[in-house]
């Protein structure tokens, strides 16, 4: 491997891991000479991407396999929509040193969003069916919220409480054993904080982020969500917004990151088992392919993962973060309209609906900031589970039929270019992980723990980061772990 590429990205490593890894970087050895590799990489998401750079840049020979016909894992940016919307992955922040780094090193351009920040913050509320316009939700009959909050609008409550009542004062003490009293449902918790079940319902449940309701996630989980957003808001600029793109959207990140791979990636390779023995890893596909190695990454997320079979077989708290740690479930469906029906009605195309479409978004993604490039309908949680139960095309007609009738203007005018079911994916099973009460305590502290040669990194294995940041994090120790053992 020559380029100055490689050692500018292992000065950047080094920089950001510290003498640990400095120490593990200067010194790997050569390993195993009959085997495909030294390390077999599962999966060309972000994590699987970062792990395997890391390891060619300490010198050793990675291949990398992936089950899509594509890199990016749950980053997906729509190239057949204009200004390829994101259907996975969305922004990033600020403090996404690793995202930020790859990108910079591996010649992406980032786009800050601030210029069109103001139209995505615009948004319409809509309960029962109607409109109900901002000036008049403080007085609405349907507002629960106490004085003082009564202005809040719906999507902003639960959040706003959490940024307030956050008791973790850092972005790793989610894990910490001494916070395990906070490890139960975020219902709960509202109501510790003297919420009502009327203003969780309203305030959550329409539109879950975690879950598919309140009742489902660890308030210890969201209070780590919390914590990182401030992180990420703490590191804007001054006057600048914390949300960043990239150029020709974010699947451009790992596209760049494949591309500086000196082994060709294998397509299409569905891992069906990976075994450990005292002397080697191997790794069993659906066509049959098998490849072997002297240790395994498996980037996998566990709703996926726990239909590998592994030996040794998983145990303990592992083997329950493995079959019962599940993903979000959310669909997505983007758009374009025929017309501009938002300035036929007079409303921005953004909506909070209490529908079966959550969220509706008008994307500002080309030249001109005040234009809408797409729109795209986000389903959650219940309503996504409901979907992903009847055939795509009445799930599509669903969706339409839904923003139909709270928008008459938009009758007629939309048309689906792309869906997305996160959950229907064979490869993701879901959208990002979701620690329900009681789990943080229970398992996260085993969840990332190596099995014999096979170890283990995604976004459900980040401590410190979320999302694509955690993804990241996760590839650099689990790159990190097999350096330490190889060296
Ligand atoms: C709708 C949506 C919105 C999001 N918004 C944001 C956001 O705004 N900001 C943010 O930071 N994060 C966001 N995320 C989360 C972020 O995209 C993920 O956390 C991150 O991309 C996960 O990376 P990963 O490497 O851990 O997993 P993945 O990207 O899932 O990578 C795992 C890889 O393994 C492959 N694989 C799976 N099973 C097998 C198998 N059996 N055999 C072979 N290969 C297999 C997969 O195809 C995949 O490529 C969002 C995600 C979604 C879906």
């Amino acid at each position: 491997m020559n380029s100055s590429r490689s050692t500018l990205s292992r000065r950047h490593f080094i920089q950001a891991a510290g003498a640990t890894a400095a120490v593990a970087l200067a010194t790997p050895r050569p390993l195993r000479a009959q085997a495909n590799a030294d390390v077999i990489v599962i999966g060309a998401g972000l994590s699987g991407l970062a792990a395997a750079l890391v390891l060619q840049d300490a010198g050793l020979k990675v291949k990398v396999i992936e089950g899509r016909d594509r890199v990016g894992g749950r980053v997906l940016s729509y190239r057949t929509l204009p200004g390829s919307p994101e259907a996975g992955g969305t922004s990033f922040g600020p403090g996404y040193a690793r995202l930020i780094n790859a990108a910079n090193t591996y010649g992406v351009g980032i786009i800050e969003l601030t210029p069109v920040l103001r139209y995505y913050g615009q948004r319409e509320l809509f309960l029962d069916g109607q409109h109900i316009p901002l000036a008049d939700w403080p007085s609405h009959p349907r507002n629960p919220f106490p004085e003082g909050a009564r202005e809040t609008p719906p999507w902003a409550f639960a959040g706003g409480l959490m940024a307030k009542t956050n008791p973790l004062k850092t972005t790793d003490a989610w894990v910490d054993p001494t916070n395990a009293e906070l490890d139960i449902s975020l219902h709960d918790w509202m109501k510790r904080q003297g919420v009502s079940d009327e203003v969780i319902d309203l305030t959550y449940n329409i539109e879950p982020t975690h879950g598919n309701s309140a009742w489902d996630v660890s308030a210890l989980m969201m209070m780590q969500v919390a914590s990182f957003i401030a992180a990420q808001r703490a590191l804007a600029k001054p006057g600048q917004s914390p949300f960043l793109t990239a150029e020709g959207g974010n699947l451009s990140i790992p596209e760049a990151m494949a591309a500086a791979l000196d082994a060709d990636i294998d397509f299409g390779r569905n891992v069906s088992a990976i075994r450990s023995d005292d002397g080697q890893a191997e790794v069993h596909c659906a066509d049959g392919a098998k490849y072997k190695a002297d240790y395994v990454i498996c980037s996998v997320p566990c709703p996926v993962l726990r239909r590998i079979r592994m030996e040794p077989v998983l145990t303990g708290a592992q083997a329950r973060a493995v079959q019962t740690l599940d993903s979000q479930i959310i669909n997505q469906a983007h758009m374009v309209s025929k017309s501009p029906f938002w300035e036929a009605d007079g409303l921005s195309p953004n909506m909070f609906n209490e529908g079966l479409v959550c969220g509706v978004v008008g994307e500002h993604k080309g030249d001109k900031p005040e234009e809408v490039t797409s729109i795209t309908a986000w389903i959650r949680g219940n309503n996504a589970a409901l979907l992903d139960q009847i055939p795509e095309a009445d799930a599509r007609a669903a969706v339409i039929g839904d923003i139909e009738r709270v928008r008459p203007a938009a009758k007629g005018q939309l048309e689906i270019v792309e869906y997305k079911s996160w959950y229907r994916d064979p490869f993701s099973s879901g959208d990002w992980a979701v620690w329900k009460p009681g789990q943080v305590s229970d398992f996260a502290a085993a969840v990332a723990k190596p099995n014999g040669r096979i170890h283990f990194c995604g976004e459900h294995t980040a401590v410190s980061n979320r999302g694509m940041e955690g993804a990241m994090e996760s590839g650099e120790r689990v790159a990190l772990e097999v350096l330490d053992r190889a060296g």
